[in-house]
């Protein structure tokens, strides 16, 4: 270990949510440096070719590409403030010197010494247990849109995918549109968890939903051949004749879980929250953590949407911000939670909000 580098603010993740908590602390003046693991920044937005749904000032409407551009030119505009560094991973956090650890490139490693940090480290993409899950052809939802969409690579001709949620429903219609044949999209639930307009658009095109079903096996012997589907009852009990589906992918999309390790390592107070889909930090309205120098935002501290990941990377950035001296406008906090409160209005918010109230504090001084 050679370098110690020093910054004010330490962003770790350039997706969304760290994309705008640097946009935001540099735009009050803080000198910031973003980590990020990728080779480009962006996180999940640069895959996503669909428009988003949301609210208008979180670019409603927008691709989702097309939204990491805008803030990335947003950052642009604030000249040298912001250091960028990609094919960079925040491998470690050692809080009795405060330093972090960052390996860049397969060889090169430094460290990392930050007055403040915020922890924008996205999600990871759930399995679930089958037969052979582990055969070449099973692939995780967002490495499907990855090789599709940034790389221009179809995975296979033929999928299974598992889960009818957002996320599995705008990837069949992609591979679809791909020409990739969308064998179904299976769902153990009794009901299409994604928006409808994604299940209308798929179900056009003629590929079966079928509820209160899930992939129990998967065939081959050194790549995937094929899925085995079979239903299930309302205890989530197997029922009914295993069907075999010649297929070359399995496409899982079965939920995604905050990325926390490096809460963990740095000792902040962790509670598992189901609705948040998993271990997240406690958090004050400021959201910062348990550890007065570190704030969480996006979906490391729940799993919800790009619109609500960049509201809490803006309330996140501002915050530290002022916990680094600098002037900010108190006004832009209250206009941030107005915008939050809107875009967590409705049943899917409900869930969210009482995620979130399980984890959330008044105030550590308090
Ligand atoms: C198929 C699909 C469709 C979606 N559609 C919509 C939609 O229509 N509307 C909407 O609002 N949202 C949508 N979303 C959700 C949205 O993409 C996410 O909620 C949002 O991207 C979360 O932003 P984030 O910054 O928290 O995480 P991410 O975008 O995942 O960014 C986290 C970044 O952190 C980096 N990272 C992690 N750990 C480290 C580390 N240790 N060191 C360095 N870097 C690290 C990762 O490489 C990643 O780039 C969709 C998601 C998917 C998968």
């Amino acid at each position: 270990m050679k370098k110690t580098f020093e910054t004010d603010l330490l962003v770790i993740g350039g997706g969304a949510a760290g994309l705008c908590a640097a946009a935001e602390a540099a735009g009050a003046g803080a000198n910031v440096t973003v980590i990020e693991s990728d080779l480009h920044p962006g996180g999940q937005l640069v895959k996503q070719t669909h428009k988003f749904f949301g609210s208008r000032d979180e670019y409603a409407g927008t691709r989702g590409y097309k939204i990491a551009e805008i803030l990335l030119d947003e950052i642009k505009s604030l000249g040298d403030k912001v250091d960028i560094r990609c094919n960079s991973t925040v491998t470690g956090y050692y809080p009795e010197d405060g330093v972090f650890t960052v390996m860049k490139g397969e060889d090169e490693y430094y460290r990392i010494k930050a007055k403040k940090a915020v922890m924008a480290t996205g999600a990871q993409e759930r399995m679930i247990p089958f037969t052979n899950n582990d055969l070449p052809g099973v692939y995780g939802a967002g490495a499907v849109q990855t090789l599709m969409n940034v790389y221009g690579v179809v995975p296979g001709k033929k999928v299974i995918m598992v889960g009818a949620g957002n996320i599995g429903l705008i990837v069949s219609y992609q591979l679809a549109q791909a020409g990739v044949e969308v064998a179904a999209v299976v769902e153990a639930m009794p009901k299409i968890g994604g928006y409808w307009v994604h299940a209308a658009k798929i179900r056009r095109l003629g590929i079966p939903i079928l509820l209160r079903h899930t992939v129990v096996e998967a065939t081959g012997d050194k790549v995937l051949d094929g899925a085995v589907i079979q239903e299930l009852d309302d205890k989530f009990q197997l029922i009914g004749e295993p069907v075999k589906v010649d297929c070359d992918i399995i496409c899982m999309a079965v939920g995604l879980t905050p990325t926390t390790e490096l809460f963990w390592q740095a000792g902040c107070k962790m509670q598992f929250v189901p609705q948040l889909c998993g271990y997240v930090p406690f958090r004050d309205k400021t959201m910062r953590t348990s550890c007065p120098d570190m704030w969480v935002a996006g979906d490391a501290s729940g799993i919800e949407e790009a619109s609500a990941a960049m509201v809490e990377g803006r309330i996140a950035g501002h915050s530290a911000a002022a916990a680094l001296g600098l002037k900010t406008d108190a006004k832009k906090f209250d206009e941030y939670w107005t915008r939050l409160d809107h875009l967590r209005a409705g049943e899917v918010g409900e869930k969210i909000l009482a995620g979130i109230g399980q984890v959330l504090v008044s105030g550590w001084e308090a």
